[in-house]
């Protein structure tokens, strides 16, 4: 998506040679213009499979997740990552590695969220290893509900996480593929 790359190469800031800061426009403060405009490339790219619902992780996920269940008219679901006082006990949950913060996390979804047959389209902020997809995945089977599709604002296609999820027999699809971070400068992978 060539405004998403525009925005990165403007906004973003290379941490390290593995993590790229993006805080002016998807983790910290939002640019909802822009985030509506992935919301209709994920549904544009996913209209033919019969989406019932979106699935993400809390808390950067949330934003591109909304932006295209309102294009799919479809509902958004949120992963938590603490129990919360409003939680059931009734919920499905897995363990999921946190990339940036270097701990395990849980995520945790009440049951009646996620049902039986439906076809789930997973979106997220970053693919890096995998770990918060996998964790998606599995919930998502937990449920008997099935995988459709795994869409992603920005891939650190230099990481293991697309064949990870690609090996689960699910489709990555990502909206920037950067292909290497290093001394300062962000490349793309096409
Ligand atoms: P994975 O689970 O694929 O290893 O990592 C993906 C998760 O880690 C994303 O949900 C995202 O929150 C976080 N993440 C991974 N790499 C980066 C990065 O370079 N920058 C930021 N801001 N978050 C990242």
């Amino acid at each position: 998506m060539r405004e998403l790359k525009e925005k990165i190469l403007e906004e973003g800031v290379v941490l390290s040679d593995d993590i790229l800061k993006v805080d002016s426009f998807l983790n910290q403060q939002i640019d909802v213009e822009l985030i509506s405009k992935m919301g209709k490339e994920f549904a544009e790219h996913f209209k033919d499979r019969k989406i019932d619902k979106v699935f993400t992780v809390e808390s950067s996920g949330i934003a591109p997740a909304l932006a295209t269940a309102s294009e799919l008219g479809v509902k958004c679901v949120f992963g938590r990552k603490k129990q919360s006082l409003t939680t059931s006990e009734d919920v499905y949950h897995s363990s999921v590695f946190s990339f940036t913060k270097q701990v395990m996390n849980e995520l945790i979804v009440n049951k009646e969220f996620i049902n039986e047959g439906e076809n789930v389209l997973m979106i997220d902020d970053f693919l890096a290893n995998g770990q918060a997809a996998k964790g998606m995945i599995a919930i998502i089977r937990q449920a008997g509900a099935n995988p459709v599709g795994c869409g992603i604002v920005i891939e650190k296609s230099f990481s293991n996480g697309r064949k990870l999820i690609e090996d689960m027999d699910v489709e990555v699809y990502s909206l920037a593929r950067i292909a290497k971070l290093e001394d300062g400068n962000i490349e793309f992978a096409e």
